[in-house]
């Protein structure tokens, strides 16, 4: 066998990529999915509408996903322009698929769009714009989320029955990756996933 076709054998097919993209629930994260994945595999760079269009989608996607400054209707639009100009000028049926994805995808749900420019994600995907908290109210104190946590980002002391002063289970946000862990273990269900800008609207009422 060819390098070529080893090459070819070993990366990933677009329809798979798509099936992947499409098990995501946000709509932003799902069309970065996917635009990275195509990056990093089947896009051979041979022509520019498809090359830059879908290096400067994956730029504008970043900037959506992470609510970064000055972000923007300009921002869709700049996607959608993208996404038709790869579909008319993209050599093959790769490219081409990929403007349609990208603009199938931003035009699914004008609100979750909206939302996400005003640094919200419902989905609760986008995880410069989530965050993980522990209800003290459900908490049991078993910390169990504590000695899961790799990053270190939880503090607190196990209750034990003979001692009566102890630190609560609390998340350090700045060391959380949001990897999701400490909540496949929890047994009370006292984890719980937050979006930023509504936990600030609620604190600021
Ligand atoms: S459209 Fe096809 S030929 Fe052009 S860069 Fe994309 S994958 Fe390569
Ligand atoms: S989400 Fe991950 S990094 Fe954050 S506290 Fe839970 S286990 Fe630790
Ligand atoms: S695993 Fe859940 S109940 Fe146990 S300490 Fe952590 S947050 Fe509390």
């Amino acid at each position: 066998m060819s390098e070529e076709s080893l090459i070819e054998e070993k990366e990933k097919k677009l329809e798979d990529i798509r099936k992947e993209a499409e098990e995501k629930a946000c709509l932003v994260q799902r069309a970065l999915y996917y635009v990275e994945e195509f990056l990093a595999g089947p896009m051979c760079g041979r022509c520019y509408p498809c090359s830059l269009g879908t290096y400067e989608a994956r730029i504008r996607l970043i900037r959506i996903s992470q609510h970064l400054e000055n972000v923007n209707e300009s921002d869709i639009k700049a996607l959608k322009r993208i996404g038709s100009k790869m579909m008319e000028g993209s050599f093959c049926k790769k490219g081409k698929d990929t403007g349609k994805f990208i603009i199938e995808t931003l035009t699914s749900s004008e609100e979750e769009i909206n939302q996400h420019l005003s640094g919200i994600c419902p989905k609760k995907e986008c995880i410069n714009l989530i965050e993980y908290v522990i209800n003290p109210e459900l908490c049991i104190m078993c910390g169990k989320c504590l000695e899961t946590c790799k990053y270190d980002a939880i503090i607190g002391e196990k209750r034990e029955p003979y001692l009566s002063g102890y630190l609560p289970f609390e998340i350090r946000q700045k060391r959380c990756t949001r990897c999701g862990e400490c909540i496949k273990v929890c047994p009370a269900e006292a984890i719980e996933v937050i979006t930023t800008k509504i936990e600030e609207l609620v604190s600021s009422k």
